[in-house]
């Protein structure tokens, strides 16, 4: 058990003690391709940050950020065939993406069968909640942007960069 896994653990713990607000309306979000949709009943419970390897790698990116729902708030509403689910038998958890796109739709654990956690991205409007919260901080990536301030680049309109620290000034000839 990861360290991460065991705070995402306390948090749903706290969860199913506590009843679900009154829903206050939809929000709906979708894969990439647009065949897997679903929905979920807003607010959600919660949002947070996931800096661990695994979520790393599962969405390719520097970290994940989830939206916890309670099961019984999240709907399938479109594409359910093309859900494919990967289950990590050691940390007891399932992963469902789009086999159609490759995109992450859900992060299941076995110990909180009540909570799915949707990657936050996929959600094309307001889900009720700020992710407040970093799981796994330790393990930010030194190459992760956490809002350093960016300059324009010159001579490629709609680039900016973090001006580099060192003296000599990089060839950016063909990054783009
Ligand atoms: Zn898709």
């Amino acid at each position: 058990m990861t360290s991460a896994g065991e705070a995402i653990q306390k948090m749903q713990r706290k969860v199913q003690v506590t009843k679900p607000a009154k829903a206050a309306g939809l929000a709906t979000g979708q894969c990439l391709c647009g065949k897997v949709s679903f929905e979920i009943d807003v607010p959600a419970r919660w949002a947070w940050h996931d800096h661990s390897a695994a979520s790393r790698r599962a969405h390719g990116a520097a970290y994940a950020t989830y939206v916890g729902s309670w099961r019984k708030r999240f709907r399938i509403t479109g594409g359910d065939l093309e859900i494919a689910r990967y289950e990590d038998k050691t940390t007891k958890t399932v992963r469902s993406f789009c086999a159609r796109c490759g995109t992450p739709i859900s992060y299941e654990r076995a110990r909180s069968p009540h909570m799915v956690n949707i990657p936050r991205a996929l959600f094309s409007g307001r889900t009720g909640r700020q992710p407040l919260y970093h799981i796994a901080i330790e393990e930010l990536q030194e190459w992760a942007y956490t809002g350093e301030p960016l300059v324009p680049l010159k001579g490629f309109p709609g680039v900016v960069w973090q001006r580099s620290k060192r003296k000599k000034r990089p060839d950016h000839e063909g990054m783009f």
